[in-house]
């Protein structure tokens, strides 16, 4: 590991302002930027230490719940609002990573944590997210864990986080700080960012932007579901994931909301795959019909192609789940 200088902020402004210089990071639980550091695929020089911010709270608000930044994963999971009205979110914790991880790992760190390509782990290996214009050996390389959908010729990467794809589902917002005291809120569609020609960043977060809070809306009624299929029953990513909520009125369904995870450089939602189901009685045919719409542009890359099925499959069991239907 390189030498860099540390600094612990003592208030959110002060820690976006330390962290706007060239070469800053801010780090929360470290639970993925300390391994990428010992592994010299991050070399911060200034690491600007956000974990003692009084950023710690979930609260009830008027339009549904602020989750502050620093919430530990494991909290969040366990606290009773989030299990009674928003399911999804706490299976989805609970399905990321072990025990210990979720004790250090924050709620706006977990937003942040970098893709798990074998390639950019590998410093002797090309990467355009690691090293912009060196090349991705992913593709033609071995690349079972990657994307099926939204990749580019530059990056072919997905996003690691279970939780992010239950957030999307949920529409969840991110609230941030920037170093000259102004705030915004960002849907995650518009915090994530597809690889395209610049891999090298995951967020449209600006230099020294801070994550203070998550705001989630009002909980949707109906069924929640998150499904993960992966290698292995516990602590490894997800191959593929599904989070689904869906209600049920009048044998119609109302209000689908699907968010996809494993399959893109982001949390995956698709408008037109939830519209196709809304107002329409469950069944295997229009499920099945909603993985081909899902999928249509859908691309394998060799060792990932079985992602595919394998989604033409779990979306259809996810449906029926969380619809009541029988597949
Ligand atoms: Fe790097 Fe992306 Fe290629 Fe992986 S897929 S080697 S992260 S450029």
């Amino acid at each position: 590991m390189r030498a860099f200088d540390y600094v612990r902020a003592s208030d959110a402004r002060q820690a976006a302002t330390a962290a706007a210089v060239v070469g800053a990071k801010f780090i929360a639980g470290g639970t993925n930027l300390l391994d990428l550091m010992k592994l010299q695929v991050e070399r911060p020089e200034h690491l600007v230490d956000i974990s003692r911010l009084p950023l710690g709270d979930i609260t009830e608000t008027e339009n549904g719940l602020r989750i502050g930044a620093m919430v530990r994963n494991s909290d969040l999971a366990a606290s009773e609002i989030i299990r009674k009205d928003y399911p999804l979110l706490s299976r989805a914790l609970l399905a990321g990573a072990s025990g210990q991880l979720r004790n250090k790992a924050s709620t706006g760190g977990n937003f942040l944590q970098r893709t798990r390509c074998g390639y950019f782990y590998e410093t002797s290996a090309r990467c355009n997210k690691r090293e912009p214009g060196s090349g991705c050996d992913a593709i033609g390389g071995f690349n079972r864990i990657h994307a099926i959908l939204g990749a580019s010729e530059h990056c072919i990467a997905t996003h690691p986080s279970d939780m992010a794809v239950a957030m999307r589902a949920l529409d969840a917002k991110i609230e941030t700080l920037k170093p000259d005291g102004s705030t915004r809120v960002l849907a995650l569609g518009d915090f994530y960012r597809l690889p395209g020609n610049t891999p090298e960043l995951d967020t449209n977060l600006q230099p020294g932007e801070l994550i203070t809070a998550i705001h989630l809306p009002k909980p949707p009624g109906g069924k929640h579901v998150y499904r993960k299929v992966r290698d292995r029953a516990s602590y490894a990513f997800a191959l593929i994931s599904v989070a689904a909520v869906v209600s049920v009125e009048d044998g119609k369904m109302q209000g689908v909301r699907l968010a996809f995870g494993g399959v893109a450089h982001m949390p995956w939602r698709d408008p037109a795959v939830e519209a196709l189901l809304n107002g329409k009685a469950p069944s295997s045919t229009l499920f099945a019909e909603a993985a081909e719409l899902l999928l249509k542009d859908a691309k394998g890359q060799g060792a990932n192609d079985f992602k595919i099925e394998l989604m033409r499959r779990t979306l259809p069991a996810v449906l029926s789940e969380a619809s009541g239907a029988t597949a």
